[in-house]
């Protein structure tokens, strides 16, 4: 499922903010943003648009857009508030009714900002990333804060793994075909192309035919990280992959964690890092979590991005109409590095 950036939501509380007169600071599912002080009332519904949304820029947000281009919404500190997200009338919609929670992304010309990845990790596209494989996504808790309802109420375990801020990379092994694919190409093999160096240099083909019978299809993705991808906040020398998804491609599903870590273990490779399993505890709640993310390092010492939560058992979320699966990104990584 694509993420819906913008929708329509219900400002459920509205406080005033120190030394501000003109502003408010709002509460919009499990996000708190600055407005303008008149343009809300609690109840009111709004549109929301997300961080990482790309607003164009339009009579209704030309406001908000600087030098006439649009705007990336990004985390940012007003007054010592800090705002994660825009709310706007829903005036800015063509008129008709809207029901809390509908997706408007569309109808608000909203796409997703990503990264901009460096012409060498890139090389030659072979085409666009085949159907067949998903494509790599994680929503954010505040965004579905009811997602955590689903993650405390499993009867198995949960875990938390280390976010790493590099490059979406699938390897994967189709009708005895190898190929890789990055969040939204299939590249093809070249020496200059970050990912697939990365591949060879692990092995990753060979430690796949290994492990898996010859009549599976079979993807695996990971974070490709490393020196010159997104900044290499974590400081590695060398380049990596630190791998989160084993998919059974015929059946389109996910494996257990437990599966991906066999393969992963026997066959030396790198896993993502596993810093909480088990059962959360009952009195979780989004803020808490939130803090688990902000107080998490990289080993160079530096914010980690955050930290996604799933079930170790493959589960599907009634919340999310999709994969149990969320994000919960560290603020002070975000603030740290202006996203
Ligand atoms: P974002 O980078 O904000 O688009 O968040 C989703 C992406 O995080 C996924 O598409 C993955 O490429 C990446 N990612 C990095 N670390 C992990 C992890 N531990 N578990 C799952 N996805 C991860
Ligand atoms: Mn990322």
């Amino acid at each position: 499922m694509e993420r819906k950036l913008a929708s329509i939501q219900v400002i459920h509380d509205l406080q005033p903010i120190a030394g501000a007169d003109a502003i408010l600071c709002a509460k919009v599912l499990g996000w708190e943003l600055v407005v303008k002080k008149t343009e809300f009332r609690v109840g009111d519904k709004c549109v929301f648009f997300e961080i990482d949304s790309i607003i164009p820029n339009m009579p209704w947000s030309a406001h908000l857009c600087k030098d006439g281009k649009p705007l990336r919404v990004r985390t940012i500190r007003l007054r010592k508030q800090l705002s994660q997200g825009v709310a706007l009338p829903i005036t800015l919609l063509p008129s008709g009714d809207y029901t809390e929670g509908q997706d408007v992304t569309t109808e608000a010309g909203v796409t997703k900002w990503e990264a901009i990845i460096p012409a060498e990790l890139h090389g030659k596209v072979k085409g666009t990333r085949p159907s067949w494989i998903p494509k790599t996504d994680e929503p954010r808790l505040q965004s579905d804060p009811d997602a955590l309802q689903e993650l405390l109420a499993l009867s198995g375990d949960v875990v938390g793994t280390v976010k790493m801020d590099g490059s979406s990379v699938t390897a994967f092994i189709r009708d005895g075909v190898f190929g890789v694919t990055s969040r939204n190409m299939e590249l093809l093999e070249t020496e200059d192309n970050a990912y697939w160096k990365t591949i060879r240099a692990l092995n990753v083909e060979q430690k796949m035919r290994d492990y898996f019978a010859p009549t599976e299809n079979i993807a695996l993705q990971g974070e490709l990280v490393g020196p010159g991808i997104q900044g290499n906040r974590a400081g590695l020398k060398d380049f990596n992959i630190h791998w989160f998804n084993l998919l059974d491609i015929n059946s389109s599903k996910y494996s257990s964690h437990s599966a991906l870590e066999s393969f992963i273990a026997h066959s030396q490779l790198t896993m993502v890092q596993v810093i909480f399993r088990g059962k959360l505890p009952s009195y979780t709640n989004v803020l808490s979590l939130l803090k688990m993310a902000n107080e998490l390092k990289y080993s160079n010492g530096l914010p980690a991005e955050g930290i996604v939560w799933r079930p170790i058992e493959e589960t599907y979320s009634n919340v999310l109409k999709g994969r149990l699966s969320v994000k919960t990104i560290s603020n002070l990584f975000l603030e740290t590095y202006k996203e």
